[in-house]
């Protein structure tokens, strides 16, 4: 473990991916099957204020990851952290034991993203994120990659089993403290 983590006796746990590959549906349940706390970025910007106004074009508040930062180091420092947001970069890197980045199939994102309503350049860029893989590219870019794991976010069954996974190394990582 490095220094960091050496401090808190739970990880923390960045759930990241495309729009709509089930990083809130997966951190719900993680946050159930292993105690520990899920942080919705987006929920928490949109509630804390922690953003500079409304993006007309995006159709999404514009957030500002410097106070989005301050608002978590103390709560990050403590651990037992399930942190959910479609982006990995701007957060320190001493913050993560490990980075699951959910990835999803085409044509099931799309009808996902459509169910939600969204048309047009919105769903286009989305889907083009995932043929890209763009936040497994960002994640690595961002952690060591020994701690950035994808995973595939289809069904399910693919749910489930992530959330037994991730379980199985939350308990590893306390036990091996
Ligand atoms: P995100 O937080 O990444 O945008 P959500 O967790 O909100 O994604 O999931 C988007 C939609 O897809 C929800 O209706 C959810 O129930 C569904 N969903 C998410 N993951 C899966 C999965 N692995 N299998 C089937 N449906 C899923
Ligand atoms: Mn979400």
């Amino acid at each position: 473990k490095s220094e960091a983590a050496a401090m808190r006796s739970k990880p923390n746990i960045l759930i990241t991916g495309t729009p709509g590959t089930g990083k809130t549906t997966t951190s719900s349940a993680l946050a159930e099957a292993t105690h520990l706390r899920h942080i919705n970025i987006g929920d928490l910007v949109k509630d804390k204020k922690l953003h500079d106004g409304w993006d007309e074009e995006l159709q999404c508040f514009i957030i500002n990851e410097d106070l989005v930062c301050d608002e978590l180091e103390d709560i990050m420092e403590e651990g037992g952290n399930i942190v959910d947001y479609h982006g990995c970069d701007f957060f320190p890197e001493r913050w993560f034991d490990r980075v699951v980045v959910l990835q999803t199939e085409n044509s099931v994102l799309y009808d996902r993203l459509v169910q939600r309503g969204y048309a047009g350049a919105k769903l286009r860029n989305n889907i083009e994120c995932e043929i890209f893989q763009e936040l497994l590219e960002e994640a690595k870019e961002s952690y060591k990659e020994e701690i950035v794991v994808a995973m595939k976010s289809n069904t399910v069954e693919d749910m489930n089993k992530n959330v037994t996974v991730i379980t199985q190394w939350v308990s590893s990582w306390v036990s091996a403290t």
